[in-house]
């Protein structure tokens, strides 16, 4: 099949990872405008900005604004298509970022010159590590005083654990800014403040020895000339395979604000990040050039769209064609589903899709049978391996303030809990209604959400629970469990057995005694 594979090789799917504040968000936009996504700049910079920081949750729903209507973006640059997964930044989704970063075959990480290597930066790179996958870096906010450019690749290296190749390197820094020597292709891109919020082209001088450029940096050139012998010198070469091995990032300098910069990163960008790649599976490895689609779920999102109060999952394309309105089959469920009304994400809108190819995101209308990690295929039994589950540290009960709402309660918390940040659970021996996460920012979020999207009042309290675990085991033992440990068991959303345990050491106990099932801390294990 020449088309899927002319299809898959001009893919790019990428994440951009950073620090809150770094300029994610700043630079998303740019890359949209270059893309031609987006006309103006500020289309994605205003829903961020409408955030006030009334309350923390407020600023997270604010947040959200950009986060879920943008969760995928797609945009042509070159001869190339890129997508664009955005991540939440805070700290409380970091199971939503992680799983993302399971759906992407690149990341970008932003690092603000000032600040340098932030923690959840290196939190972020730790996940990248675990698939290799490979990095470019860019080192933002250059219009303004920073730390010496030496010093923050020194930083990237030592903390990170991961060689940095210059591509880029700044002239100047804050008020004294001039520009960026690009490395490899021997030549000054010229920053002139102010000018560049539109998508117009840096001035950019050819060769470094370029008359020229003394002209425009008078007594600065022979400076800069110095500067980029030792930077040659002590710093490692590009090598595209120590990049695509996930040793070494190259690096870029610029003002994101400014759009300086930018265009050096992207061109290289579509120039050097990998394809879409092989993927593994519990038997065997896919290939992303087999002509049968394959794919996983690997984030779902409740009301998108609070006009079509839908349910989207979100599938990478792994391999193969995807046609809208063809039939899939749900490996899990061992189901087949016809995918009439599949989107794709365009910057503004949502679009049909017609035809996808690996690498693309397509969203498919779920209406509760879906799950995070599971596998669609033609027909074979695959699963796809490395999807993470995050088992809940926190418990709280749901209270309603108005107990007319109870089955709205309870379908707001299944839906909501289908993405993957919150479990619910029902014990099976009273009536309440039981959310589990992993921060504490969650409860205020489904709170949130449950009044604006469900429009039920509700709050959480404290409930006495330590753990939960999935337990599993024959019929007849689940059988036994159940009867004789009744207070302390309930069921999830999908009605698998839980075990709610009220302290480690009776966690510990129920586990000596009943050495025949099995207790996991999350849903599935794959
Ligand atoms: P995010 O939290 O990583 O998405 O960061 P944002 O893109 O929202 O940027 C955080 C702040 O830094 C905002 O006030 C931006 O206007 C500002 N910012 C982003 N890029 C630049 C830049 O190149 N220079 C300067 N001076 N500020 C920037």
């Amino acid at each position: 099949m020449p088309k899927l594979n002319e299809e898959r090789a001009r893919r790019r799917t990428f994440a951009i990872i950073s620090h809150p504040d770094a300029g994610k968000t700043t630079l998303t936009e740019k890359l949209l405008l270059f893309g031609g996504a987006i006309q103006m700049a500020g289309a994605v910079k205003a829903k961020k900005a409408a955030r006030h920081a009334t309350s923390d949750w407020m600023k997270l729903e604010q947040e959200r604004g950009i986060s879920v209507t943008s969760s995928v973006m797609q945009f042509q640059y070159r001869e190339r298509i890129v997508n664009l997964l955005d991540t939440p930044g805070h700290a409380d989704f970091s199971e939503d970022t992680y799983r993302t970063l399971t759906a992407v075959d690149s990341a970008l990480m932003v690092i603000d010159c000032a600040k340098g290597v932030e923690e959840r930066t290196i939190r972020l790179m730790e996940v990248c590590r675990l698939r290799q996958t490979p990095i470019f870096t860019f080192i933002n906010k250059l219009d303004r005083e920073g730390r010496d450019p030496v010093e923050l690749l020194d930083e990237v290296e030592s903390v990170l654990g991961i060689e940095c190749a210059p591509v880029t390197w700044p002239i100047g820094m804050g008020s004294r800014l001039k520009g960026v020597y690009h490395l490899l292709d021997d030549a000054v891109h010229l920053y002139e403040s102010g000018r560049n919020y539109v998508t117009q082209q840096a001035r950019i001088i050819e060769g470094l020895d370029n008359p020229e450029l003394d002209e425009v940096l008078g007594g600065d050139a022979a400076e800069l000339r110095d500067e980029i012998e030792l930077v040659r010198g002590a710093s490692h070469p590009f090598d595209p395979d120590r990049y695509l091995a996930g040793q070494q990032t190259p690096v870029f300098f610029g003002s994101a604000i400014n759009n300086f910069g930018v265009t050096p990163l992207l061109d290289a960008f579509v120039e050097h990040a990998p394809a879409p790649g092989p993927r593994e599976t519990v038997g065997r490895t896919v290939e992303s050039t087999e002509p049968d689609l394959t794919g996983f779920v690997f984030k779902i999102q409740a009301n998108m769209d609070p006009a079509h109060r839908d349910r989207i999952a979100f599938m990478r394309i792994c391999s193969g064609r995807f046609e809208r309105g063809m039939k899939l089959h749900h490996v899990r469920l061992g189901k087949d589903i016809k995918a009439a009304n599949a989107l794709t994400f365009m910057a503004q809108d949502r679009e049909q899709v017609e035809n996808a190819w690996p690498g693309d995101i397509v969203g498919l209308h779920n209406h509760g049978t879906i799950g995070i990690g599971d596998t669609f295929t033609l027909g074979e039994s695959l699963q796809f391996t490395g999807i993470p589950n995050f088992a809940p540290e926190l418990f709280r009960r749901a209270q309603l303030r108005d107990p007319l709402k109870l089955k709205q309660l309870q379908k707001g918390l299944i839906q909501l809990s289908e993405e993957g940040a919150t479990q619910f659970f029902r014990p099976l021996n009273n009536n309440d209604l039981i959310l589990g996460a992993v921060g504490v920012l969650q409860f205020d979020v489904v709170a949130y959400r449950l009044k604006n999207e469900y429009n039920v009042d509700a709050i959480f309290e404290n409930i006495n629970i330590h753990t939960a675990r999935w337990v599993r085991g024959t019929d007849r033992k689940l059988d036994d469990f159940r009867r004789q440990m009744q207070t302390n068991v309930a069921e999830d959303a999908a009605g698998q057995l839980v075990y709610l345990a009220p302290s480690r050491v009776n966690l510990q106990l129920t586990e000596e005694r009943w050495p025949d099932l099995e207790f996991a801390e999350t849903r599935e294990t794959l």
